[in-house]
């Protein structure tokens, strides 16, 4: 099943990561990507691997990461492509604060001028530029970046009449954050959700957790998914919605493939299903 091997390309990806001398970041990480429009005001401006997003508003943009430190020269340039100037970022929002998505915002906050909107629970991580649960490797660290304005489970972030709806769903880290952002497309309206991610990764679940509370964090953040109504399901990988096969069908006349009821649900289950398997791994390696 698709997102079955995007999963297990994932797991494969973190694996690598964790034998340095083996491999380094996945190549698709650093590959430069065409920025696109995905639905309504919603443009891909990430590389080919790591998703950066441009919510178009009238009054300026909302960024939503950035990846890695070396890739934020990137993202710029596909900002600019779109036609629109680095100026015109006014809010930064971030998917989890790990540096293969939050890496390059100190930058991007130095060159727009704009805000980072981040949950309590991903702050520390921010303003420290660490990966939590893999301290030790320095290669994770980024550029730290001040968090302006910290958003709570529920809140709003608006701008030129466009508005985000921050759901916080913690697990991956303390304090990833999913968003949701109603469009439309000929008329419809559709529902897209940015999804925070669900991986084990580098986190300790059993017997010493990563921080206190995390299995009931991702327990709880699998509910919430699974219970969210969206059909546009936009994610920090590529591999976790399928970026280039979609994109490779994106055209005027055809219709939209981005559009994929029960995708968030679909991939919900399959983290959920990994995630228990790590869960039992770690527990009876006590
Ligand atoms: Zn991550």
């Amino acid at each position: 099943m698709r997102l079955k091997s995007a999963i297990a390309a994932l797991a494969f990806g973190l694996l690598a990561l964790a034998a340095p001398a083996l491999a380094d970041n996945p190549a698709n990480w650093s590959q430069p990507a065409a920025p696109f429009r995905v639905i309504d005001n919603v443009y891909y401006v990430g590389s080919a691997g790591l998703s950066a997003w441009v919510i178009k508003t009238p009054k300026g943009l909302i960024l939503l990461d950035v990846g890695t430190p070396a890739n934020a020269p990137m993202v710029e340039k596909s900002i600019e492509a779109l036609g629109f100037h680095l100026s015109d970022v006014k809010i930064l929002l971030n998917s989890h604060a790990h540096f293969d998505h939050a890496g390059g915002f100190a930058k991007l906050k130095a060159d727009t001028g704009a805000k980072l909107e981040a949950s309590a629970g991903d702050r520390d991580a921010l303003e420290k530029g660490v990966y939590p649960g893999a301290e030790t490797r320095h290669d994770f660290d980024f550029p730290p970046v001040t968090v302006d304005q910290v958003l709570k489970d529920g809140d709003t972030v608006s701008l030129g009449g466009v508005t985000l709806t921050a759901r916080v769903t913690p697990g991956h880290t303390a304090g990833a954050t999913t968003y949701l952002l109603p469009v439309r497309e000929g008329g419809v309206p559709h529902t897209v959700v940015f999804f925070s991610s669900a991986s084990v990764g580098f986190n300790r679940l059993a017997p010493k957790p990563q921080y206190p509370g995390i299995v009931a964090d991702y327990r709880k953040s699998f509910v919430l998914w699974k219970s969210i109504d969206a059909d546009v399901f936009l994610a920090p990988h590529a591999e976790m919605f399928d970026l280039a096969a979609k994109r490779a069908t994106r055209g005027p006349g055809k219709p939209n493939p981005f559009i994929r009821p029960g995708e968030l649900q679909a991939a919900a289950a399959e983290f959920e299903a990994a995630f228990n398997r790590a869960l039992a791994k770690q527990d009876a390696a006590k």
